[in-house]
């Protein structure tokens, strides 16, 4: 089990972030021909989301959602998949991965063997990633829960 001193979700850099607040992270992950992805964080060490009251597991699911709504306006992929596992860091976190019918893996997951090369598909700043989970994710932390 991993624990909180060697956990590398406990230990990111503040410079990897694209978003936080007090009790969630936003990190980008790529993962060839995909492009962008982001992977939703809780700050604390927790394991599942049923660890958490029922007001964070709210809150963590509207960044989530927030997250998926953003990375849907910018790239307009042919599905999202989002998706919890945790099995080899078991940190809570989420991963909010846009989906292309061109995409190395698709239909299956993107943890599945290649179907087809990579393409070259851009990936986004991350200055207009930033700026656009700041404008969508504010009025989702303002939002009283
Ligand atoms: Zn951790």
């Amino acid at each position: 089990m991993s624990e909180p001193e060697n956990c590398p979700l406990c230990q990111l850099a503040p410079t990897s972030l694209l978003w936080s607040d007090a009790y969630c992270l936003v990190i980008p992950a790529q993962i060839p021909g995909i492009g962008d992805f982001c992977r939703v964080v809780w700050r604390a060490h927790v394991r599942e989301i049923t660890d958490l009251v029922d007001a964070d597991r709210h809150r963590l699911l509207n960044v989530v959602m927030g997250v998926e709504e953003v990375l849907r306006d910018l790239l307009r992929p042919v599905k999202m998949n989002v998706a919890s596992l945790g099995n080899q860091v078991p940190h809570l976190h989420w991963h909010v991965i846009p989906r292309f019918q061109d995409d190395p893996f698709f239909p299956d997951s993107v943890w599945a063997a290649e179907r087809r090369p990579p393409g070259v598909r851009q990936a986004l700043s991350e200055d207009v990633l930033r700026t656009a989970l700041e404008k969508r994710l504010s009025s989702v932390t303002k939002t009283p829960l």
